[in-house]
């Protein structure tokens, strides 16, 4: 058991969802434990994340859906035009909002987890500073401390927020407005996902994208069938290999595109509105944590697979950190799933994470998803450990259940290890592939081998049969 000549045993500074699973489950193994808090309980995720746009896109497939008169007349259903109320979708993504930072504050109170609204920091070893917003200082002494911080949105220079035409994902998941025309800057799983809202409500978009190829931290084969079903069918122009250089906010918008290899001004648009997703910064700034002799990397806080903080192999004693600020695998389950190790270790057991076996899903219509490595991540090791790199394809369109549903556009790729057996990753596009991932993720936790994977009885008819027909192609192959 800790000590208690501490004020606490654990103070948490962040109360996103690695400072919440953290602050929670210390609470649960009987620690003494305080979260601090500056803004909205419940962090990115919550309150201008995953909830949000999730409950978007929800509201939003469902437009596309039911207006998909194409799709719809091949079953032989006929609808007539859809009607929606953009203000009731924005409203069913706040009231999810408040519904989930409700139950989240009550859960921590609930296991005894004292909550301080303030910003915090760190004051010196074992101590944690906190301001409130009247500029009350106070501090408290602990055991130790979980830094749980998470990110902000990025914002290149040259470009201008005003929050209302040229604005990130933190104004975008309130849908205050429908621009007729938006230009979204970044083609990753944040772009992707407001591309599909904003299409579905009937909203014209052009992608920008600073790399040559867009889309360009998907499988590259995965990506040139998502590209077809998200982007040319919708009609949204994409622009890769240019920065914007220029957003000048205003009514209309300009932007300003220079080429990525000339750097010469090659193009300039003027739409109704901006989205900036080019990725998130950690929040690392002000938590004083040069007093314990942290150095971040790019704003990020360095830590070990046990969520200990380090410094050039050298272990700070008494600090974790857990989430985005890590700068590892950004996701909220990546955070929740730190926060959970980090106590467990602070606890006394030792547990480490795996990387590997964490999926990460895009959650547009339909979803793409991933896990472990990618084909030229297992091709680099497959030469380093000597062993013959297996990858096979198994696709929706000879899916029962995807042909039933008219959605057999899909495909999944797994790659595994021909002379073990061993999954290695994969990578799926496809309706409902942001769940039939977690079939993946869990066979390279347990470490099987497609052999045993192959013998695995899955529901006929259901989509899982296409994870079923990769294992067994693959097993085919194993030597
Ligand atoms: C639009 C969008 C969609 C997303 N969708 C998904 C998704 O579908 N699935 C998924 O897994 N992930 C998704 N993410 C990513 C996910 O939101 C983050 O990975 C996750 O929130 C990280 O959790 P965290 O606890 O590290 O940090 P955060 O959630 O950012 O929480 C950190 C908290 O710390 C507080 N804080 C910061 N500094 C201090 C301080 N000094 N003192 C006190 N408090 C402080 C902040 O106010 C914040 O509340 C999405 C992100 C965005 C932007």
């Amino acid at each position: 058991m800790i000590t208690s000549t501490f004020d606490f045993d654990l103070i948490v500074i962040g109360a996103g969802y690695g400072g919440f699973d953290a602050a929670k489950h210390a609470a649960e193994k009987g620690l003494k434990v305080a979260i601090i808090e500056s803004n909205d309980m419940g962090g990115t995720c919550v309150n201008k994340g995953c909830v949000p746009s999730k409950a978007l896109l929800a509201a939003s497939g469902k437009v596309r859906e039911i207006a998909n008169y194409d799709h719809l007349s091949k079953f032989g259903i006929h609808t007539s035009p859809v009607r929606f109320e953009r203000s009731k979708i924005a409203d069913h993504a706040n009231n999810l909002v408040s519904n989930i930072r409700s139950n989240l504050t009550k859960t921590l109170t609930r296991v005894g987890v004292e909550i301080i609204r303030g910003f915090g920091r760190i004051a010196a070893h074992q101590k944690v500073g906190v301001r409130t917003k009247n500029g009350v200082d106070q501090i408290f002494t602990c055991e130790n401390i979980i830094i749980a911080t998470g990110s902000s949105p990025f914002v290149p220079p040259g470009i201008t927020l005003d929050n209302r035409t040229v604005f990130t994902s933190d104004d975008a998941v309130k849908l205050e407005w429908l621009p007729r025309w938006i230009a979204i800057i970044g083609s990753g799983y944040i772009g992707l996902e407001f591309a599909d809202v904003y299409t579905a409500l009937g909203c014209e978009v052009t992608m920008i994208e600073a790399l040559e190829n867009i889309m360009p931290t998907f499988d590259p084969d995965i990506t040139k069938l998502a590209k077809k079903t998200l982007l040319e069918s919708r009609y949204i122009e994409t622009k890769s290999n240019v920065f914007a250089t220029k957003v000048e906010p205003g009514c209309p918008v300009k932007v300003e595109l220079t080429d990525a290899n000339s750097k010469e001004i090659v193009d300039s648009l003027h739409v109704d509105a901006v989205l900036v997703a080019t990725g998130r910064v950690p929040n690392s700034k002000n938590l004083n944590l040069e007093s314990v002799g942290i150095k971040v990397k790019k704003g990020y806080i360095p830590i070990d697979d046990k969520m200990r903080v380090i410094n050039d192999k050298v272990i700070v004693p008494n600090v974790w950190a857990v989430g985005d600020v890590t700068g590892k695998l950004m996701l909220a389950h990546t955070a929740a799933a730190q926060g959970t190790i980090a106590v467990e270790n602070i606890c006394g057991q030792s547990k480490q994470i795996d990387y590997k076996t964490i999926p990460a899903a895009t959650f547009t219509h339909p979803e793409i998803s991933s896990v472990g490595l990618s084909e030229s991540e297992s091709k680099e090791l497959a030469k380093k450990e000597s062993f013959d790199l297996g990858v096979v394809k198994s696709y929706f369109k000879a899916n029962s259940k995807a042909l039933a549903e008219l959605e057999s556009d899909g495909m999944l790729k797994l790659l595994f290890n021909k002379n073990s057996g061993k999954v290695l990753g994969a990578h799926i596009f496809g309706l409902h592939a942001a769940d039939l991932i977690q079939e993946v993720a869990n066979a390279i936790s347990r470490n099987q081998s497609v052999i045993e994977l192959s013998s695995e009885i899955h529901t006929h008819p259901t989509l899982s049969e296409v994870v079923e027909v990769a294992y067994k192609q693959a097993a085919l192959q194993i030597k």
